[in-house]
């Protein structure tokens, strides 16, 4: 390919794809090989060994086993990398599998771990899954969670890595990544870019050590793969490929050729995707039913973290309905086109209610409130989602006449 410097949606189209003319292909081959032939016992030895402990490239001798390495698997890393502006990426079997390796690969006691030290200060909110594993002592980890401001205060001898999620799961709160980078000092910042992906926001360009996402959501963009991936540079990548390959959270290389298409259409998807929910949101503020709308730069942004640090709001909305409990549950049982599902970022909008699904194991002082639902705004025309909306607000605020209006305009 080129030698010129490429612009990102260039480099979502062909990042990984720089061997294909050489190979005679126009799609990326899938490799589902489970084991490969060895050449001889010294070079499969080597190559083990490099691979067990992290290492990478591949010496002389190969591919061992699909647990340690797989080509396909490498395209989509490769190709993240390059749109998070890292210098590679890890692939695992799922967002929460990639957020564990992160968390083991720095706090892990014995060579293994970067630190041996066992204290991880969190940003919330967080996903629920991330809080909960955290919260959970599960991993052997001590978390202090806090507040943006109060990381500096938080971070302790012992402390291994500061986690953080912006836009932030599922109130779209937004954190200043380098403001936390500085308070962080010396103690890596993982960032979970899910809700912006490389389209929108960079973390590693703001001091962030590792950039996480669920690729399952806008990286794989159509709901069929369940994937995680963390870009970072080539130490941070040795510590998890060494623990993804003593624990097994390797991405299957089907769902690794899934993301890689995916990747090629994500900033057209998220541009056209938050076109759609910009203008839903703007709706939603006008509504009587809703009390409050989350979504970045509509309650405000003193520190203008809108446009510098996130390039745009995103497709995500929270609301608050006037209604509470009840108007939520009418609301998601009610719509036609919303799908009332947990997960985000396909191509098809969902609804759900956080304190109910995502958030649920959250601990009640730190889950969102039960007038909460938040939306995944996909790619249908914004008016037939407004009027799935407007109908559904309709029944839960008991005004039939504006659910019968909507019938006779259908
Ligand atoms: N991070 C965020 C922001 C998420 O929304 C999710 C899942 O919803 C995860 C991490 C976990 O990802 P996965 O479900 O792929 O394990």
């Amino acid at each position: 390919m080129t030698d010129r410097p490429l612009r990102p949606d260039t480099v979502a189209v062909h990042s990984g794809r720089e061997d294909f003319a050489a190979l005679g292909v126009h799609a990326a081959p899938i490799d589902l090989s489970s084991t490969n032939p060895l050449p001889d016992i010294e070079h499969g030895g080597d190559s083990y060994e490099a691979m067990a402990t992290g290492g990478y490239p591949l010496p002389e001798g190969g591919m061992v086993y699909q647990r340690l390495w797989n080509p396909t698997v490498a395209r989509f890393e490769h190709a993240l990398a390059e749109l998070e502006h890292a210098a590679t990426a890890v692939a695992f079997s799922s967002g929460m599998a990639a957020m564990t390796a992160a968390i083991l690969a720095h706090t892990a006691a014995g060579d293994g771990g970067t630190t041996g030290t066992r204290h991880v200060v969190a940003v919330r909110p967080l996903y629920g899954g991330t809080d909960h594993l955290l919260d959970s002592g599960l991993l052997g980890v001590e978390a202090t969670f806090c507040a943006e401001d109060e990381v500096g205060a938080s971070i302790r001898p012992d402390t291994a890595l500061v986690i953080l999620e912006t836009p932030a799961n599922p109130t779209l709160d937004l954190v200043d990544i380098a403001a936390v980078v500085a308070q962080a000092g010396d103690v890596p910042v993982l960032v979970d870019n899910t809700f912006a992906t490389p389209v929108l926001q960079n973390p590693l360009d703001l001091g962030a050590r590792l950039a996480l996402h669920s690729a399952t959501k806008y990286l794989g963009g159509h709901g069929d793969v369940v994937a995680g991936v963390i870009a970072c540079d080539e130490e941070s990548a040795a510590a998890l490929r060494r623990v993804r390959a003593i624990t097994g959270g390797i991405l299957h290389p089907l769902g690794a050729y899934l993301l890689h298409r995916g990747l090629a259409t994500l900033p057209t998807r998220m541009r056209a995707q938050q076109a759609n929910a910009q203008r839903i949101a703007q709706w939603l503020a006008t509504h009587p039913a809703v009390r409050t709308v989350h979504y970045p730069g509509m309650d405000g942004d003193p520190r203008g973290l809108l446009g510098a640090q996130l390039r745009g709001p995103g497709a995500m909305i929270a609301i608050s309905l006037a209604g509470g409990y009840e108007a939520a549950s009418t609301v998601t049982s009610t719509v036609e086109l919303f799908t009332h599902a947990v997960s985000l970022g396909g191509v098809d909008s969902l609804i759900q209610h956080p304190a109910a699904l995502t958030h649920r194991p959250v601990p009640p002082e730190a889950r969102p409130s039960a007038d909460v639902l938040r939306l995944s705004i996909g790619l249908e025309d914004p008016d037939d989602l407004i009027a799935d909306l407007d109908r559904a607000f309709a029944v839960a605020t008991g005004d039939t006449r504006a659910v019968h209006a909507q019938h006779v305009s259908a």
